[in-house]
């Protein structure tokens, strides 16, 4: 696969998936723009990746996605692959969630998707076409106990991506989705204990419930080639799709 020489801008690429993605793109000859709420996170991405583009931006800030498709245009000329990656999770029972966590986790999520594919669209006409590469999840499949929040964001960035696909297949803009299942990054491991504590598991007994499926977590790496596939011409009768990866976990 080669994606030169296209332009991708990643979000939430300062660490995780996201690295990763803006990683596995660059190798394939993208020119990455590496974007995070983190500066210093993207910086030192972008650092190490050679003639890529650290861009701040928080995905819920309007004004700031505006700057960070300008600065990339400006930058490089044109823009080809979007990967909205940017995401967080809270973690509590519904009853017990505040209307605040439910608004911060769609507000990221799934505004954050919104307004990157919104305000990137724009520049992707321009450059006659284009790849919006969406990040949902195995939560979107069904209900997720204790990521109410999270599992609907997700649900919606999945029937998002469908929606995109119809607006723009006439304008050469495809849009597809990744659903990856337990994925080894701290957006997961850090919930870890309150899965555990919440199902009366052992510590460690999360592991066990994967391991019961006869898999495993899966690696970033795994994410961001499949994503490279998406964005990549090799996929060019892909659109609208949805691309399971969880080594099997949800198929029975
Ligand atoms: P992570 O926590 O390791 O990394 C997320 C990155 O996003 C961080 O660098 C963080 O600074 C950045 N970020 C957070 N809020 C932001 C904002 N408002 N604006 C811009 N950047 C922001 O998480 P991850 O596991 O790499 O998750 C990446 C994406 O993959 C998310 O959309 C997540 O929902 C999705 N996903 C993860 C898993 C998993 O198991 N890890 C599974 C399915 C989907």
């Amino acid at each position: 696969i080669s994606l030169a020489p296209k332009v991708a801008i990643v979000t939430g690429a300062g660490a995780g998936i996201g690295e990763a993605i803006a990683r596995a793109l660059a190798e394939a000859g993208a020119t990455v723009v590496v974007s995070d709420i983190d500066a210093g996170a993207a910086e030192r991405v972008a650092a190490s990746i050679p003639g890529s583009l650290a861009v701040a931006a928080d995905v819920t800030d309007e004004a700031a996605v505006q700057n960070l498709i300008a600065r990339t245009v400006e930058t490089f000329g044109h823009l080809d692959v979007v990967v909205p990656n940017a995401g967080i999770a809270v973690t509590s029972p519904l009853a017990a969630t505040s209307f605040e966590d439910w608004r911060k986790v769609l507000a990221v999520n799934l505004d954050g998707v919104f307004l990157t594919i919104r305000h990137a669209l724009p520049a992707l006409v321009s450059s006659g076409g284009g790849a919006i590469v969406n990040i949902s999840s195995i939560t979107s499949l069904r209900g997720s106990a204790l990521i109410a929040s999270y599992a609907a964001a997700k649900a919606a960035v999945t029937n998002l991506t469908a929606t995109v696909a119809a607006e723009m297949r006439g304008y050469g803009i495809r849009a597809n989705a990744v659903q990856p299942g337990f994925i080894d990054t701290t957006l997961v491991t850090s919930h870890q204990g309150d899965f555990e504590a919440a199902l009366g598991l052992e510590p460690g007994g999360f592991d066990d419930l994967i391991a019961a499926k006869q898999t495993r977590y899966g690696t970033v790496e795994e994410v961001a080639a499949a994503v490279t596939f998406l964005a990549s011409d090799a996929s060019s009768w892909c659109n609208g799709s949805t691309l399971v990866l969880d080594g099997g976990f949800t198929s029975s």
